[in-house]
């Protein structure tokens, strides 16, 4: 590539997206800066020493139907290990608490989760092409999840415990979250919402996501310039390039952006987006939830419990039993509803399912209040993923957009953000390499606008 640039590719953002993205460049032979503004890599993942552990305050659980993440761990020789299978279930709903098995709960889920991803395959019937299906799709992504679940004729029990669930896995309000999306994780499952939930929240990685990114990182053997934030990106025909937080410059012959949906519009570009990606980024994707861990005195036997949607807490899980202590990990649809890191808040919530609940310690991250994401993990709304998927995936000249929330397959997973990466490396691989080949007249021709 020319040496007039600093360096062939920058990458802004050192999350699964942006060092997948470098380390499928520099296999390629192109030099590659990645520019992270945290002083970590990982982005949504972060395996943190917390409540005398290590435990994941962001993205954690992986499974074998998620094809790219699954190659990542055979890659590098990493296992996986199961979280505790529940015993017990406990369900809210209309103010009482239930309980029972925990497969009572699926049973009583059962119709409302058949009921409102039946439709997948149709829908999806290629789930890595995920608009495959055209103006079917369309029909049906105007839709918000809640819309479909009123459609289905459930008792009220049913309807908390399904609303709920849905809560959680959009990480957000089944009002906002697409109806859509949802079907697309079911196909991506092919079709079976249990092992769709399998796939959520059963396998940990062993040694945590930390040792994943951290394999990857080193697979890519490229600089990783953390605590530098990147303010602007720039283009024109002949190259591309960042300013600095600081105002310093960088030059290259093509950018990758891994920022997400949320917060996009927190870098300036020059020349600015197209408008279909200045209005996404504007609207937002769904998810506002928070993830909290709490270390309870005394051992429970491993449970699952869930609340509708406007509990400030939808789901809890056992994630640890043991020396007179029971370590737990719970979802909310929306982080204002409750500040993860004060014990006696999560305590209240905890006590709609356990009465006697006594919590010692409690750890979250707000990821939604946090600039460098503003979101959890990437949820689309009613009629995002027709109206805005394609472009978002758009190159624009050499700036390309990369990260779980605009991946073909499992957006909202580790899976998404590697696959994007991928596809960035692969996009961006081309360009340069078909530039090279030019004569020395312009370039423009073959740079995307
Ligand atoms: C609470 C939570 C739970 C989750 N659970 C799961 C799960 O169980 N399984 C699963 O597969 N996925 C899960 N996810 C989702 C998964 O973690 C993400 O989809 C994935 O990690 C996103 O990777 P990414 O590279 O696309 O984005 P990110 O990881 O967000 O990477 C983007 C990077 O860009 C950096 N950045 C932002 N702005 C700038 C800037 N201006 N300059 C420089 N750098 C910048 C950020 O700091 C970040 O490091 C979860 C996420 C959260 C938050």
């Amino acid at each position: 590539m020319s040496t007039s640039h600093d360096t062939d590719v920058i990458v802004v953002g050192a999350g699964f997206a942006g060092l997948t993205a470098a380390r499928e460049l520099r296999r390629q032979g192109h030099r590659v800066l990645v520019l992270e503004a945290r002083d970590r890599i990982g982005g949504r993942t972060w395996t943190d020493q917390r409540l005398g552990r290590d435990l994941e305050m962001g993205g954690t659980w992986v499974h074998w139907i998620q094809p790219h993440t699954w190659a990542e761990l055979s890659r590098y020789g990493i296992g996986v290990t199961p979280s505790p299978t529940p015993v017990t279930g406990y369900w809210l709903s209309g103010g009482t608490l239930h309980s029972g098995t925990a497969d009572d709960l699926l049973g009583l889920i059962d119709r409302g989760m058949t009921g409102s991803t039946e439709e997948c395959l149709t829908h999806f019937p290629q789930p890595y092409r995920p608009l495959l299906a055209g103006d079917r799709l369309a029909e049906v992504d105007g839709l918000t999840i809640r819309q479909k679940l009123e459609e289905l004729d459930l008792t009220p029990e049913e309807f908390d415990a399904v609303e709920g669930m849905w809560a959680t896995n959009f990480s957000g309000r089944t009002e906002d979250g697409g109806y859509a999306q949802g079907l697309r994780w079911c196909a991506l499952a092919g079709g079976s919402w249990q092992l769709m939930f399998e796939a959520c929240a059963t396998y940990k990685i062993v040694g945590g996501t930390r040792g994943l990114i951290e394999a990857i990182a080193a697979d890519a053997g490229v600089e990783i310039r953390t605590g530098t934030r990147v303010a602007s990106v720039t283009r024109d025909d002949g190259g591309a390039g960042v300013t600095l937080a600081d105002g310093s410059t960088l030059t290259a012959a093509a950018v990758v952006v891994t920022l997400p949906l949320n917060v996009l519009d927190s870098v300036s570009f020059d020349p600015p987006l197209s408008e279909g990606k200045r209005r996404a980024a504007h609207q937002g994707q769904a998810s506002q939830g928070v993830k909290v861990w709490a270390r309870l005195r005394g051992e429970h036997e491993p449970f699952v419990a869930l609340a509708p949607g406007s509990a400030p807490l939808t789901l809890c899980q056992v994630e640890h039993v043991a020396d007179g202590e029971t370590l737990v990990v719970a979802f909310g649809s929306v982080s204002e509803r409750l500040d993860g890191t004060d014990p006696a808040a999560v305590q209240e919530a905890l006590r709609t399912w356990l009465p006697d609940a006594e919590v010692l310690e409690v750890a979250s991250h707000d990821w939604v209040a946090d600039d460098l994401s503003g979101e959890t993990w990437p949820m689309q709304r009613a009629g995002q993923l027709t109206g805005s998927l394609a472009e978002l995936q758009r190159p624009e000249g050499r700036v390309f957009l990369a990260g779980s929330d605009y991946a073909d397959g499992w957006a909202g997973f580790i899976d998404g953000a590697i696959e994007s990466g991928m596809r960035a490396g692969r996009e961006v691989h081309a360009l340069l390499t078909a530039v090279e080949e030019l004569p020395a007249t312009g370039t423009s021709a073959l740079v995307p606008s």
